[in-house]
């Protein structure tokens, strides 16, 4: 990814709205190719400051947005935990065959008690993700999208995550009945399996669920790219223009999906207002990720951090079961909240960690594409398009960039597009 994705919590539901993994495979037969675009003669780079000022305030409101959604979770758990909810819930679908296949674990009970869980959480939470997600977009001209058509994207993406989510803890239960003991290892090694799985069929199987994908036409943004490429010793299947402007008039670019699904994908929002040079160190960037090996750095460090969570999490539900005999043991649907809250609270407590390790990978992307294309001016004009187009904040305060921002802000990566500039000016003065 060029830059962070729009704010949503990470303890929010996943939806593969800017999915940092995407795959294909030959082209899509039939495809279209877009059109061969002008090259418009476009304004020189300058930072606008009533932008700077809007972005300010739009990252002030969103942030308030997201401590008041993860408030209204806490609440939502309390009283789920502490007023006994999770056992009435329990109770209430006993209507539900109790077909146990092994040790205890009934696969549809489990199921039915996640599905009633999530859609009760989805639910309560549909006024604030409506609002942070249509209304406050829509209101700083973000947002080209009708409230049907995010409806529309909504529905999809909260009925996949629906799914992907019941599995996933049917799953889970299975493990938790037969064996007890390292459940949360097989559960974090099964995750393993399924994010590698994902990252590879999410290109072809997710992406364009949410968005139209053509084959670049040959033109020189593509020479440049499939240039780009060969020095990167990436080997790529296709390079495609994303139609974003249907939903936003932000701008991003991506290499996704892993060996044979892998390809680049240019939103049209980049393609049509960056000139050919900004274009080729955003693709620079993005195949500095191929070079550096983040996509299988990212699913390592994603790897280890859900099974440190899930090994915290079977020590919390141990000690829990032991002290509360309402519990018919661990794979009770009533655990299913515990674990969700012991899952929730590591996650919060790792993220500025894991968004630490992000910020690194993402500026040295960032160094990647300086040295390849040498292009000093292009990536600092394309990071100032960059923020005036996606309203994002300059310089946030140092602390929110360290808890939230999972790229630089843009001031530091200007910043660092200049010291590099100053460098390369300094060297060339130094050679005879
Ligand atoms: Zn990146």
């Amino acid at each position: 990814m060029l830059i962070r994705r729009s704010t949503r919590p990470a303890y929010a539901r996943v939806q593969p709205r800017y999915p940092r993994f995407t795959a294909e495979a030959a082209d899509p037969s039939g495809a279209t190719p877009a059109p061969e675009r002008e090259p418009s003669p476009l304004e020189p780079a300058t930072l606008d400051a009533t932008r700077q000022a809007e972005a300010r305030r739009y990252a002030r409101q969103r942030q308030t947005l997201s401590l008041i959604s993860l408030c209204l979770t806490a609440a939502l758990v309390t009283i789920f935990l502490f007023t006994g909810l999770n056992f009435w819930l329990r109770d209430a679908l006993a209507f539900v065959p109790a077909w146990s296949p092994a040790w205890g674990w009934q696969p549809a009970r489990i199921g039915a008690y996640a599905l009633a869980l999530l859609l009760i959480s989805i639910v309560l939470s549909l006024p604030l993700d409506y609002y942070s997600g249509y209304i406050l977009p829509r209101r700083y001209g973000l947002s080209t999208q009708t409230p049907a058509a995010w409806a529309r994207d909504e529905l999809k993406g909260t009925a996949l995550s629906l799914v992907f989510e019941i599995v996933a803890v049917v799953a889970v239960y299975a493990l938790l009945a037969v064996s007890p003991g390292l459940w949360w290892l097989w559960a974090g090694l099964g995750m393993l399996v399924f994010t590698v799985l994902l990252a590879n069929l999410a290109p072809i199987l997710l992406l364009p669920l949410f968005y139209k994908l053509t084959p670049l036409p040959d033109n020189d943004v593509k020479r440049r790219a499939l240039a780009l490429a060969e020095r990167a010793r990436t080997r790529v299947r296709g390079i495609y223009a994303m139609k974003m402007s249907e939903k936003t008039t932000a701008a991003n670019a991506m290499v996704i999906g892993l060996g044979n699904t892998r390809r680049i994908v240019i939103g049209d929002t980049l393609l049509d207002h960056y000139t050919p040079d900004e274009i080729e160190v955003v693709v620079a960037h993005e195949l500095g990720h191929q070079v550096h090996r983040d996509i299988p750095k990212l699913i390592g460090m994603q790897t280890i951090a859900t099974l440190g969570g899930l090994f915290i999490a079977s020590l919390a539900l141990d000690a829990i079961l032991s002290a509360d005999s309402r519990y018919f043991g661990l794979a009770d649907p009533a655990t299913l909240p515990l674990l969700a809250v012991a899952l929730g609270i590591f996650g919060l407590v790792t993220m500025p960690l894991v968004n630490g390790v992000s910020r690194w990978i993402e500026a040295q992307a960032d160094i990647y594409a300086l040295e390849t294309t040498g292009k000093t001016d292009a990536f600092i004009s394309a990071m100032t398009r960059l923020a005036n187009q996606n309203l994002a904040e300059l310089e946030p305060a140092p602390w929110i960039e360290f808890l939230l921002y999972n790229h630089p802000s843009i001031g530091k990566r200007l910043a660092m597009g200049q010291e590099y500039a100053a460098k390369q000016a300094a060297g060339a003065a130094a050679r005879p």
